[in-house]
């Protein structure tokens, strides 16, 4: 038989001479007790010759590198295509393996959004986008209103005085080159005018001629200004070909993938380095019991004889600062807290002034090589979320870009949506029409993959979930559907328990 797996002779562990044809193209169950050999037949035995004629397949070069099975236990196996084997142990335990990164959807996402996210300001939140001249033209044109007289502009760009010229040689270039009309100079720029024109839909072609010369002139950057009945030039309208919010007059880079990659260190916060999270002093095991007066033993660390001076060191400057030691720390104002959690500022030690808890903290970390202060520290010490970037693992850049629309998420949204939620929004999302091949076929990539993630019943997990804190059947059913995503025909998968 072609179609099938052939079994013959079968004796791997207490497998007694079985013999089996197995159907290719179709979902087979072994089923059984504990201890009847359902492990030894589908691992030991099929995963393991599927697994060993694979590895057969290279050169002894590259088989080196590659895990290798026993040969199994059998008279003779035929038909057997290659295979993968997805058992529930969840061998993870960096914190950097998040469910995004296992179904390699973050890599796929990071792509897109190089390629489709829009920038939107982070000081006023508009859309940033280039212009072109005939962006502007189309803006300008529909800015007129209906019935009212074309008004005239005047189409302006900056020169800078260069260092080694002054600025009457640079009013003299701009002479010899037909730039006569100068509407103002301020220090060592000129505002130049290009153009001076009435804004008809009949003078397109004009409009854009100049438009092109401004922002060459201008480096990219120009500005419009609409006159006056008086002739006196108004608000200015700014435009740049680059991405730079005019309005807010903020430059932005173009968006490399790394950037949505919390495992680069171009896209990673530069404070917990992509994790997240950052470790410090927990406060809440500092004074445990809120119940607690200072002077009844509130700071935890400093009823120990070693510390009993940073004890009566706190109590003198409490008095002397005129707080009632014997009152519980939870009736202290949050200014008295402060105090004693922050102290006062920096040299308070020299000073001969109080430290603060904080400042005890950081006596003890320059003095951490001293394993018994190692293990002090590591009992005040816990995870927090990053201050930084509040969890969002990435630098604050990456979350400027957003895809969709009306509703434009950033690729932090997205990670902390649950899955199902992620596929719709993936679903409805429509390309730009300026779309490249490349950006639909991942569109379609990460469509497929979450689609599988959904079908087999993860859809309330998040691309941020750390695998870590996954149970053994999500771990397998997420390892399923990235072996899926490989499109990977004429496969075996055998997997070990599947939960439901
Ligand atoms: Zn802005
Ligand atoms: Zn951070």
């Amino acid at each position: 038989m072609d179609d099938c797996i052939a079994i013959r002779g079968a004796r791997q562990h207490n497998l007694r001479n079985l013999d089996l044809d197995l159907p290719l193209h179709t979902w087979i169950t072994v089923t059984g007790v504990s201890g009847s050999g359902k492990s030894s037949l589908a691992f030991d035995t099929i995963y393991a010759e599927g697994q060993r004629r694979y590895v057969e397949t290279f050169s002894p070069y590259a088989r080196q590198f590659l895990d290798r099975m026993d040969k199994p236990q059998a008279d003779r196996i035929d038909g057997i295509p290659p295979a993968i084997a997805i058992d529930q142990t969840n061998p993870v335990r960096s914190s950097r393996s998040t469910v995004g990164t296992m179904s390699e959807l973050n890599d796929h996402l990071k792509l897109v959004f190089a390629r489709l996210a829009r920038l939107y300001c982070r000081s006023c939140g508009r859309l940033v986008q280039r212009d072109t001249p005939e962006t502007i033209v189309e803006q300008l044109l529909r800015a007129v209103e209906p019935g009212a007289a074309p008004p005239t502009i005047r189409i302006l760009f900056t020169v800078e005085v260069p260092d080694n010229f002054t600025a009457d040689e640079v009013a003299g270039f701009l002479r010899q080159q037909g730039y006569d009309r100068i509407q103002r100079q301020a220090g060592r720029r000129f505002e130049v005018i290009q153009d001076r024109l009435r804004l008809e839909p009949g003078r397109r072609g004009r409009l854009t001629e100049s438009l092109e010369a401004a922002l060459s002139r201008g480096q990219g950057r120009i500005t419009v200004c609409r006159e006056s009945a008086a002739g006196e030039p108004g608000e200015p309208l700014r435009f740049s070909t680059g991405l730079h919010c005019a309005a807010c007059d903020i430059a932005y880079r173009d968006p490399t993938p790394s950037l949505f990659s919390f495992n680069s260190p171009i896209g990673a916060c530069p404070t917990c380095r992509g994790f997240g999270r950052t470790i410090g002093i927990d406060y809440g095991l500092v004074i445990p019991d809120d119940r607690l007066s200072l002077e009844g033993g509130a700071i935890k660390p400093f009823q120990t004889p070693s510390y009993a001076e940073c004890r009566a060191d706190l109590l003198k400057a409490a008095r002397r600062r005129g707080l009632d030691t014997r009152r519980p720390w939870r009736e202290l104002s949050d200014a008295d807290r402060e105090w004693v959690l922050q102290g006062q500022g920096m040299d308070a030690w020299e000073r001969g002034e109080w430290y603060g808890v904080k400042g005890f903290f950081d006596w003890l970390e320059s003095k951490s090589y001293k394993m018994h202060i190692r293990v002090l520290l590591s009992r005040y010490r816990a995870y927090g979320l990053c201050p930084a970037c509040g969890g969002a693992r990435l630098k604050p850049e990456a979350l400027w870009w957003k895809i969709g629309d009306p509703e434009p998420r950033s690729i932090r949204d997205l990670m902390q949506m649950p899955l199902g939620r992620c596929l719709e929004f993936f679903k409805t999302l429509v390309l730009p029409a300026s779309h490249d091949e490349a950006a639909r076929q991942l569109l379609g990539e990460i469509r497929t993959r979450l689609g599988y993630l959904v079908e087999v019943g993860l859809d309330y997990l998040t691309l941020d979930r750390q695998s870590r804190t996954l149970s053994g059947g999500e771990v397998q059913r997420i390892n399923l559907t990235t072996a899926l995503g490989t499109s990977l025909v004429n496969t075996l998968f055998v997997l070990d328990e599947p939960s439901i």
